[in-house]
């Protein structure tokens, strides 16, 4: 049975092989960067981890190169940890197991971790390889890319040399990409004070799951359904048609996830119950047809609980649906001059009301930074309405395309000369750390491209085996056209 390590090009899939073998979950990559830093010094390389535990490496020149420029070649060492539910596996620990299945590379249960282990196996073979005709080399190995781009975040701006940065994080071969989102957390809260229940109130649970979700920035202007956004309408029309107070809502995990569940508890009076599973069935039709051919799987269900002794007050419950209902979410804008391409988006992401407190997060993206504001600043003036403290963090700037770049032009004909045809020029949207790094190296020239991944960050996740040769084969061209 042929393995990974049979396939072309062998260098590239032996490192890749090697990667799968050391965990490196996203805050857990210790391991992996030492294991980085003790393979280029085993061949020579100046090779250290900074400050903040990225790991650059510096080949020189090949003879008769050594005046071009550098090229900083960079990836991140940390990969998302997601499997399925009834596999045991401990990604601190346990190797992720490769199977070949047709055209594609795919893991047993788990993510694979060709985001972005695909762009750090490139980096290696080109660090290693003896052949390949180049000017001066740099690679930065970045941590903690998938939980907030802490490694590029706490890069120093003297750490680099390069003049032009190839990053290898994007997902499909054949794309160029010279632009990206920048993003914005907000985050709304409120603490109230409880209040006794009615009298003889039963209690129910109403959840609502089965829905697709996906990528925050890059699947949503697909019209998938958000669970907290379809839930709070849920609710509120509970609120508007029966005797009912709210006791607890609860949805979504992960602040760049579109939610794929949510649930929310209230206490109804007994005469209202007969005609709620109707309902609340209908409803579910509903929902279904709103999104036939998106959604094949809404499940809103109704089960018994304990009624709650304590409720959210009226006029918090209402105020707090409200501002869910009120609350912007998707596509606020496609780019004016590329239309294919979301400008700016918002998640409502995560919804904590109960116990006394209420909290509503929210990522905002925009590729234009005064975009971004105007929907933060229009999103606080919701939840300011509903009288909710409202604060932004962890905002980042996007990265402006440069559609003169020069490392673009280079890119571009030497696809076309190897490949037979122009490679498409795109701008994501989603963070790519280039508009981090770029913050600190304004100078620096910066093209993103990669092997086609399908499903990234789910167990699904695979590599096209096809596209990681052509993705070498440019690397390896474009470095001897600099
Ligand atoms: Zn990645």
């Amino acid at each position: 049975m042929s393995t990974i390590l049979d396939l072309a090009p062998q260098a590239v899939w032996k490192h890749f092989h090697a990667l799968t073998q050391i965990p490196r979950p996203s805050g857990h990559v210790e391991k992996v960067s030492e294991y980085l830093v003790n393979w280029a010094k085993g061949l020579g390389l100046e090779a250290f981890i900074d400050n903040v535990g990225n790991v650059v490496m510096r080949k020189a020149a090949t003879p008769g190169m050594e005046g071009h420029k550098m090229v900083t070649l960079q990836a991140h060492m940390d990969m998302v940890p997601q499997k399925v539910a009834e596999l045991a596996h401990d990604f601190t620990k346990d190797p992720i197991q490769t199977v070949i299945d047709g055209e594609w590379v795919h893991a047993v249960g788990t993510t694979l971790g060709a985001d972005d282990g695909m762009g750090v196996a490139a980096i290696m073979a080109v660090m290693e390889d003896p052949n390949l005709k180049h000017g001066p080399l740099e690679a930065l190995i970045t941590k903690d890319e998938e939980t907030g781009m802490y490694g590029a975040f706490g890069l120093s701006p003297e750490t680099l040399k390069g003049d032009i940065l190839l990053n290898l994080d994007s997902e499909t071969e054949g794309e160029l990409y010279i632009g990206c989102a920048g993003g914005l957390d907000i985050t709304a809260e409120l603490e109230y004070k409880e209040e006794p229940a009615a009298e003889g109130f039963v209690g129910r649970k109403i959840t609502l799951k089965g829905l697709r979700g996906g990528h925050s920035g890059i699947e949503i202007n697909q019209g998938r359904a958000n669970a907290v956004k379809l839930l709070a309408r849920v609710t509120h029309d509970l609120l508007m048609e029966f005797d009912c107070q709210l006791v607890c809502f609860a949805g979504g995990n992960m602040r760049n996830a579109i939610p794929r569940e949510a649930a929310v508890v209230l206490n109804f009076n007994p005469e209202d119950i007969n005609d709620l599973e109707n309902y609340i069935a209908e409803y579910e039709a509903q929902i279904a047809s709103e999104y036939k051919s998106i959604e094949s799987g809404v499940s809103l269900k109704i089960e018994e609980v304990e009624a709650c002794k304590n409720v959210v007050p009226e006029e918090i419950q209402d105020n707090l649906i409200n501002a869910l209902m009120a609350c912007q979410d998707g596509v606020m804008r496609m780019i004016p001059t590329v239309p294919d391409t979301v400008e700016t988006s918002s998640n409502l992401a995560i919804v904590n009301i109960a116990e006394g407190k209420a909290a509503f997060k929210i990522l905002a993206r925009s590729s234009c930074d005064t975009m971004k504001d105007w929907l933060a600043d229009s999103l606080a003036a919701t939840f300011n309405m509903a009288g909710m403290k409202t604060t932004f963090s962890g905002g980042y700037s996007g990265w402006q395309p440069n559609v003169d770049s020069p490392i673009l032009a280079a890119l571009k004909k030497t696809y076309k000369e190897k490949f037979g045809k122009e490679p498409e020029v795109k701008v994501i949207h989603a963070g790519l750390e280039c508009g981090i790094i770029g913050a600190n190296y304004p100078k620096m020239d910066m093209v993103s491209f990669g092997p086609t991944l399908e499903s990234p960050h789910t167990p699904s996740e695979r590599v096209h085996i096809a596209s990681v040769k052509k993705f070498y084969d440019l690397i390896a061209a474009v470095l001897e056209q600099i």
